[in-house]
Parts: structure tokens; C-alpha cells; sequence
């Protein structure tokens, strides 16, 4: 049975501390660019403001697999308000475009559903970087290997939840079997439903195949930078192979006319001799 993430943001406060969890479990380092040296104050000191909003991480990568999102919502007269917060990661697609495209097989799924990238297989290619509609792998200048978040790893093959859902204190994050966190993700749309909530949705029963980290969100899934509408780079092939056979018939027809008509003015020419 596939194991996954249920990630309810109607009750998500924006702590960051699935972020903070994420870091340490998985001895993620600092961007580089995020600090300078201050040498008033004889300590590294942060730069990453991202000028939006709350939000200092900016994007997912290497070194950030975990990014709290932060999304304000003003009416025009700006008399109400509401904060929307999403922590994001790797969705661990079940049609994922990122293992789809590994040349060398780094990328496995492992039999508990997860996408894993294998560090002493990666050659760092990148093939797997635009694959992914997500955008969440980058690669470490470091290692020279791509990174992402495991889903744990090695916690969830030891029989232990993820770090993000176990640091998360309201149970934004939950961990646990896809099928088992589809009904309570149901029962609480169902709920929010009711509540007045129209907008409230469910994102990843049909994206990238389904995903196994998945979403309840208040909004559209655009408002919270996720794609409406996902492509995996590998499900256009039939069409891009279709226009590329196509066009080489025309180039080689054209070809076979134009060497014809030459073949023919040179008989022309030789009669006229
Ligand atoms: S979200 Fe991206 S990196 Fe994660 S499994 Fe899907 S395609 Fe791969
Ligand atoms: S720990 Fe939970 S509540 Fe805090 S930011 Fe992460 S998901 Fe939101």
C-alpha cells in the first residue's frame, strides 16, 4: 500500500515548523546566498528576504525540500483580509515526470510508493530538473548530484512517519496510507463544504497521475503556485514524435521533388546539345 501525505492548509498556521524538521532530520545546509557574514555583529546574519510576504525560502531545491508558502488576500478597499498558508515539497507523483526522464535509473520508486533519487547513481545530467512540473529538484554545486525531498526515507522503511508531519502542531501534515488519508481528506472538504467554504478543493487525485502528497486548499490551486493543469514532459511525446516524423516525410519529399526536376532539366539540357 502506498504511503503519502495529506496536507490540509485550512489548518495550516505557517510556523514553519515542518520546515525547520525538514532541515534537520535530513542535515540540510543553508543556501549560500541566504547569509553574509556580518563582521559587527562576528555572525552570519540573513539576507534571503524574498519580499513576499512571510516567505524566505522562495523556491524548492537542493537544500530546501520543505517551503511554507504565503499567500495575502485583500478585497480592493483592503478592509478584509486573509492569510493562506501551504507548506510544500515533492508531490511523489505517481506518473512522475522527474523519474520518467533519468537516464541512468538514479530515480527509483520504492515499494512504498515514494520517488527516491539514489546519490551514488546520479551523474547529474539535470535531465530530471525541467521534467519535473513542479519544479522542485535543483542541483547541489557540492555533490554534483541532484536533490529533493525522500518522503523520509529512511524513517517511513523504519516504520516511522515523516519529519515534517510529526513536528507539524496542527496536524496540517499527515502522514500515513494514500488510501486512508483520501477518506479523512474527503470528510474534511466534505466538512469545510458545509461551513460555507465553496471554493475549498482537492489538488492531486488526477494530477501527474495522482499524487501521493496531496492537498486540501481553500482556493484554487493556482493561488497557491501549483499548476491547474500538469504536464509531464514525457506525455507530449506522442504528439512531438508525430510532428517530428511529419516534418522529416515533408523535408524528404521535398528533397525527392527538387532532385527530379533537376535530373530533368539536365536531360533537357543534354537533348539540346
Ligand atoms: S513532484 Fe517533481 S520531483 Fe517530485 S515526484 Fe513529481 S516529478 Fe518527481
Ligand atoms: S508545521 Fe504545520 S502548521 Fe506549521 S507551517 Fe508546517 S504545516 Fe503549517
Amino acid at each position: 500500500m502506498p504511503k503519502g501525505m495529506f496536507v490540509d492548509t485550512s489548518i495550516c498556521t505557517g510556523c514553519k515548523a515542518c520546515q525547520v524538521a525538514c532541515k534537520e532530520w535530513n542535515a540540510l545546509p543553508h543556501e549560500p546566498g541566504h547569509f553574509r557574514f556580518d563582521p559587527v555583529e562576528k555572525r552570519p546574519v540573513a539576507v534571503n528576504f524574498t519580499g513576499d510576504s512571510y516567505d524566505n525560502t522562495g523556491a524548492l531545491g537542493a537544500t530546501d525540500w520543505r517551503r511554507v508558502r504565503f499567500i495575502e488576500q485583500f478585497s480592493e478597499d483592503r478592509s478584509r483580509g486573509r492569510w493562506l498558508f501551504s507548506s510544500d515539497s515533492c508531490k511523489h507523483c505517481n506518473d512522475a515526470g522527474c523519474l520518467n526522464a533519468c537516464p541512468t535509473g538514479a530515480i527509483v520508486r520504492t515499494g512504498l510508493g515514494n520517488v527516491f533519487i539514489r546519490q551514488d547513481v546520479c551523474i547529474g545530467c539535470k535531465y530530471c530538473i525541467p521534467s519535473c512540473p513542479y519544479g522542485v529538484i535543483s542541483l547541489s554545486e557540492g555533490t554534483g548530484t541532484v536533490f529533493k525531498c525522500t518522503l523520509c526515507n529512511d524513517r517511513i522503511h523504519n516504520g516511522l512517519g515523516t519529519a515534517c508531519a510529526k513536528a507539524c502542531p496542527t496536524g496540517s501534515i499527515s502522514f500515513g496510507e494514500v488510501a486512508e488519508l483520501r477518506k479523512a481528506a474527503d470528510a474534511r472538504l466534505a466538512k469545510l463544504k458545509g461551513l460555507g467554504y465553496g471554493e475549498a478543493n482537492i489538488y492531486g487525485y488526477k494530477e501527474a497521475g495522482s499524487l501521493n502528497v496531496f492537498y486540501l486548499f481553500l482556493d484554487r490551486p493556482q493561488v497557491y503556485g501549483q499548476p491547474e493543469a500538469v504536464t509531464v514532459p514525457q506525455q507530449r511525446l506522442p504528439v512531438s514524435s508525430a510532428v517530428a516524423i511529419a516534418g522529416a516525410l515533408a523535408l524528404g519529399g521535398a528533397a525527392l521533388v527538387s532532385f527530379r526536376e533537376r535530373g530533368s532539366r539536365e536531360k533537357d539540357e543534354e537533348v539540346k546539345r
